[in-house]
C-alpha cells in the first residue's frame, strides 16, 4: 500500500497511537480518523494530535477508509465488526492488531462484507504502558509484523498489507492463524502468565510484608513486575481467546518446572547447569538477530540518581549547572519544533 487515501484506527491505545505516529512519520495516508469507544480518550488523542478527525461515531471513522486497522482488546472486535460493516468501502482492506489470530477470525469474519478485504495482522512490538499516552513513531522499527490471511485471501490486498506494515518500520511474517496462536502462546502469552503468577504469589506470602517485596525486590522479581503492569483488559482477553493453545504449552511448562523441581530436590546439579547453559544460548541468540540488547539490565539506568532543586542547595556565584535551562523564545504563532516533528 505504502500510501492510502484514508487510514482508519479503532482503538486509541498504545498499538493504535503508535500505528497513527508511524503513519505520520512516513506520511503513508492522506488522512487519519481515529475513533475510540471511550470519550475521554478521544479527547486527550485530540491533545496530542495523532490522528486528522476524532469522530465520536464510528460508522463516520470509517467511511470511504481504505484501511481500517482494529486496535481495541480482541474481546470487543465482534461488536465492532458487527457496527463498521454496513459502513466499509467495497475494496477495503480490513485488518487488526489482535494478540490472537484464530478468535478474530471466528469473531471478525462473520462481518466482512463481500467486496472487503479480511486479513488478520498482529505487530509484536508492544511495552507494558497503554493508552493514547503511550504510543510512538518507532515503537515497531524491526519488529515482527505477522499477517494471517486466509486461504482465499486476495493476493494483492495481502502484499499491499504488508508493504503498508514495513513502511511503518517493520519486518513482515505471514503464517496460518493457527500456529500463530502457538508460536504467540510460548514466546508471548505464557511469560505474561507466569509474570501475572509470581507477581501475585510474592504478593500473597504471608511471612513476607509487601513492603519488603518492593523495598528488596531483586533485579529478577522487578523484570516480571514490569510485564505484569501489562494492561489487564487486554490480557484478559488473550487468554479467554487463546485457551487451546495456552492451556498446551502450559501443561508443557508444568511438565519441564517439575522436571526442575525434582533436580533441585535432589541436588542435581548437572541437571540444573547444562538446561541454564541452553537457556542463556537461547538469550545470545536474540541478542544475535537484533531483537534486544545485550546492554546489562535491558539498556536501562539501574536507577535514577536523585538530584535536589536548585533552590534546596546553598546560593553559590559559580554557574548552577543543574538550573534548568531556560526556554527558548517562541514565535507566537509559530509551532515549536517538537510540535514540527510530531507532523512529519
Ligand atoms: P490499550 O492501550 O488499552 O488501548 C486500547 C484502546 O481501545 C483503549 O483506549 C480502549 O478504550 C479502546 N477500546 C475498547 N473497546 C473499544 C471499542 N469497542 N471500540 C473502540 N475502542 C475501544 O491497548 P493496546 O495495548 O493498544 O492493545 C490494543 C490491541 O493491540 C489489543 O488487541 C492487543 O491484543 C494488541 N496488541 C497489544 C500489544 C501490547 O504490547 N500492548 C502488542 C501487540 C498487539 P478504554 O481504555 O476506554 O477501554
Amino acid at each position: 500500500m505504502g500510501q492510502v487515501n484514508k487510514l482508519a484506527i479503532i482503538g486509541l491505545g498504545l498499538i493504535g497511537s503508535s500505528i497513527a505516529h508511524a503513519t505520520r512519520r512516513k506520511n503513508l495516508a492522506a488522512e487519519i480518523a481515529g475513533y475510540d469507544s471511550s470519550a475521554d480518550v478521544r479527547e486527550r488523542a485530540k491533545v496530542i494530535g495523532f490522528c486528522d478527525v476524532f469522530p465520536a461515531d464510528i460508522a463516520e471513522a470509517v467511511k470511504d477508509a481504505d484501511l481500517v486497522i482494529l486496535c481495541a482488546p480482541v474481546g470487543a472486535y465482534k461488536s465492532i465488526a458487527s457496527s463498521i460493516a454496513p459502513h466499509l468501502k467495497p475494496g477495503a482492506i480490513l485488518s487488526d492488531v489482535g494478540s490472537v489470530k484464530s478468535a478474530v477470525i471466528r469473531d471478525v469474519g462473520p462481518f466482512v462484507p463481500k467486496g472487503v478485504h479480511f486479513i488478520p495482522a498482529h505487530p509484536i512490538a508492544g511495552t507494558e504502558f497503554s493508552g493514547p499516552e503511550a504510543g510512538f513513531a518507532s515503537l515497531f522499527d524491526g519488529r515482527w509484523a505477522i499477517l494471517t490471511p486466509s486461504k482465499g485471501s486476495d493476493p494483492q490486498a495481502v502484499e499491499k498489507l504488508r508493504r503498508f506494515w514495513l513502511a511503518l518500520g517493520s519486518q513482515v511474517d505471514v503464517m496460518d492463524a493457527g500456529h500463530h496462536d502457538l508460536v504467540l502462546a510460548i514466546t508471548s502469552h505464557l511469560p505474561h502468565l507466569i509474570a501475572y503468577n509470581i507477581v501475585g504469589t510474592a504478593h500473597d506470602l504471608e511471612k513476607v510484608t509487601e513492603g519488603e517485596v518492593i523495598k528488596y525486590s531483586a533485579s529478577g522479581f522487578r523484570d516480571f513486575t514490569r510485564i505484569a503492569a501489562s494492561d489487564p483488559t487486554m490480557w484478559r482477553d488473550v487468554f479467554l481467546n487463546n485457551r487451546d493453545a495456552v492451556l498446551e504449552v502450559l501443561g508443557r511448562f508444568n511438565e519441564d518446572l517439575a522436571q526442575l523441581q525434582r533436580a533441585v530436590r535432589n541436588g542435581d546439579g548437572k541437571t540444573l547447569f547444562d538446561w541454564f547453559t541452553r537457556t542463556r544460548a537461547i538469550r545470545r541468540a536474540i541478542i544475535d538477530i537484533g531483537q534486544d540488547t545485550a546492554a546489562p539490565n535491558f539498556g536501562r539506568l539501574p536507577f535514577q540518581v536523585y538530584v535536589p532543586p536548585p533552590r534546596a542547595r546553598k546560593p553559590t556565584k559559580k554557574k548552577n549547572r543543574t538550573a534548568p535551562k531556560k526556554p527558548a523564545k517562541k514565535t507566537p504563532g509559530k509551532p515549536s519544533r517538537k510540535a514540527k516533528r510530531r507532523r512529519t
